[in-house]
């Protein structure tokens, strides 16, 4: 029997991790990707040119039967054409939904799901009225391309609506929210197969620094079985409107009036990196199984467990690797300010020894994290 080759568009960790995670299982990856040494470049070929011309796309859709994609703001015209020859997964839908809030906002409305009460922004005298309609303070995004809190605009004053419309009306259509007053940040990964089966991974939290993700724990601590099932009515129903095949991620706020959805991704995500070692069958494996058409996994996890992000500067591979439970994960890449360079895992007996070993390993890190709440 030949091997199943899956091709991703994407060649960065998390198009690595998925190769990773499928190579056990026999398969074979491709990826389309400008920068020929990207992360996934030591797992497979890598088709893409600077100017991702439509030849180099031709090229990628000849090396592979079924294809997926790692990251959303990729043109939809390109997955139509690999649609017009082959399967891919997610199918349009997914992506065009994930690409623009307003999209995800009518599917939340349509699907009853809670979230920020917003108005589309279309000129400053939208912003002025979008003041009135929401109050403040008021989060100002850009309807497509915004990921890490890029292109956002904290509308705290009516004094500071010009200055918000100068930084982001370029970039219209625009999107106001109304300031969800949270507790904590949580994510939930789904992942569903071609039978239109589903599973879904145990909430998770996540805290921020300077808006990119430091750190995540799952399961979150402190959620009820309740809000576990709401979460997974959420994004359960989310994958069944949308036809979905494969990871699917929703962010979510946590707030005393309940669960708010925030955003969704189309794909595997960094608040589940935690799932290779702390579950039974992680987000990648479970990703690359739905893509391939084969079974789903557990996605049981046994012990608490953290992930910690990597970011600007490499920690010591030997200080990391001395602590107790510590996996390293490195993807390749060059040290830049900001940029994720890997991931550290850990996991633990109790949330206690966990949040201990937190504060452990961030000594470790070059790069200054969000600890954890005492
Ligand atoms: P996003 O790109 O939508 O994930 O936003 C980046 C971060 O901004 C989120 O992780 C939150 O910390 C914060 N944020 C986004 N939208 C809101 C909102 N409507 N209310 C409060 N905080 C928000």
């Amino acid at each position: 029997m030949s091997r199943l080759r899956i091709g991703v568009l994407g060649g960065g960790q998390l198009g690595r991790m998925m190769a990773l995670a499928g190579y056990p299982l026999d398969l074979l990856f491709s990826f389309y990707e400008s920068t020929p040494d990207c992360p996934a470049a030591a797992l497979g070929k890598v088709f893409g040119d600077a100017g991702n011309s439509m030849a180099s796309l031709d090229a990628f859709i000849d090396s592979a039967d079924v294809f997926t994609y790692e990251f959303e703001n990729i043109p939809a015209a390109w997955v139509e054409r690999i649609a017009a020859r082959k399967p891919v997964h997610p199918g349009v839908k997914s992506l065009a939904t994930s690409q623009n809030r307003l999209n995800e906002k009518k599917l939340f409305a349509h699907l009853d799901i809670p979230s920020a009460r917003f108005s589309e922004i279309n000129s400053e005298a939208d912003l002025r009225a979008a003041t009135q309609k929401l109050g403040l303070p008021l989060v100002i995004k850009t309807v497509t391309m915004g990921y890490d809190g890029k292109g956002q605009f904290l509308l705290k004053e009516e004094a500071q609506i010009s200055a918000a419309w100068a930084q982001l009306g370029a970039q219209a259509p625009l999107i106001a929210e109304e300031f969800v007053r949270f507790q904590r940040e949580l994510s939930i990964i789904a992942v569903r197969a071609r039978d239109g089966s589903s599973v879904c991974y145990p909430l998770t939290e996540n805290t921020h620094h300077k808006g990119i993700l430091s750190h995540s724990i799952a399961p979150a601590p402190d959620i009820d079985a309740a809000t576990q099932r709401c979460a997974e009515r959420y994004v359960t129903s989310i994958l069944q409107e949308l036809d979905h095949v494969g990871a699917f991620t929703v962010e979510l706020f946590d707030t005393h009036e309940g669960l708010r959805v925030n955003e969704t991704a189309p794909r595997v995500h960094n608040s589940g990196h935690w799932s290779i070692e702390g579950a039974h069958c992680s987000q990648f494996e479970n990703h690359v199984r739905a893509v391939a058409g084969l079974p789903l996994g557990s996605t049981a996890c046994e012990k608490p467990t953290a992930m910690i992000n990597i970011i600007g500067r490499h920690p010591s591979t030997a200080v990391v690797l001395q602590q107790t439970d510590a996996h390293l994960h490195l993807y390749g890449k060059s040290e830049r300010e900001g940029r994720k360079l890997g991931h550290i895992t850990l996991t633990a007996n109790s949330y206690d020894e966990l949040m201990a070993r937190i504060r452990h390993i961030a000594d470790a890190l070059p790069n200054p994290m969000a600890l954890p709440r005492d």
